[in-house]
C-alpha cells in the first residue's frame, strides 16, 4: 500500500526548493499541474503540492473529519485544482471498477468524502453519479486502498 502522506510530504518540500531556488513562475506551476492532471487527473493536490501538505496538516488539528472533508471537497480555490479537477473525466489514467470482483461491501463509498456529501455518487452501484470522474476527486486513492478484493484500480486501461 502507498503512503500517501509519505510521499506527499516529500514531493511537497521538494517541490517547494526547487520552485523556490529556480524562481519558477506560477504560470509554469500550472502549466505543469494541468499536464499532470492531463495524464493523471487532480493528482497534484493531495500528492505534491506545497500548500495542500499544509493544508492537509492544519485540517488535521481542526480535529474535525467533518471540516477536513469539507475542504477537500470544495477545493476550488487554486486554478491547478480547478483545471486538473476538470481534466478528471478525460485524463488517460482513471479510476475504474471491475464489476466482476466487486462484492458489494460499499467500503470504497464509506471511505470517499465525495460519496458521503453527495449520495447521488458511488463508486459500485450501477445508475450513480461516478465520484471518481468528478472534478471533486482529488486521486487520494483511498477508496482502492480500502476494497477489500482489488475491484477498483488506477488504470489506462
Ligand atoms: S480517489 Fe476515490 S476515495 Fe478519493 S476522492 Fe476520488 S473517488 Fe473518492
Ligand atoms: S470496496 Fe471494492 S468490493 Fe467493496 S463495493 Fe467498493 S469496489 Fe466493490
Amino acid at each position: 500500500m502507498i503512503k500517501r502522506k509519505s510521499v506527499q510530504a516529500v514531493f511537497a518540500i521538494s517541490f517547494y526548493l526547487v520552485a523556490s531556488y529556480f524562481q519558477i513562475s506560477l504560470v509554469y506551476i500550472i502549466l505543469f499541474g494541468s499536464v499532470l492532471g492531463i495524464i493523471f487527473g487532480k493528482v497534484f493536490c493531495r500528492w505534491m503540492c506545497p500548500i495542500g501538505y499544509v493544508m492537509e496538516l492544519m485540517m488535521k488539528f481542526s480535529k474535525s473529519d467533518e471540516k477536513s472533508s469539507l475542504y477537500q471537497y470544495h477545493k476550488l480555490g487554486c486554478p491547478i485544482a480547478w483545471i486538473s479537477g476538470y481534466l478528471n473525466k478525460m485524463s488517460f489514467f482513471k479510476i475504474k471498477i471491475d464489476h466482476d470482483k466487486c462484492i458489494d461491501c460499499g467500503k470504497c463509498d464509506d471511505t470517499c468524502y465525495i460519496t458521503n456529501f453527495n449520495k447521488d455518487s458511488s463508486l459500485f452501484k450501477e445508475g450513480k453519479i461516478d465520484p471518481a470522474a468528478s472534478y471533486k476527486c482529488s486521486r487520494c486513492m483511498d477508496c482502492i486502498t480500502v476494497c477489500p478484493v482489488d475491484a477498483l484500480s488506477f488504470t489506462n486501461k
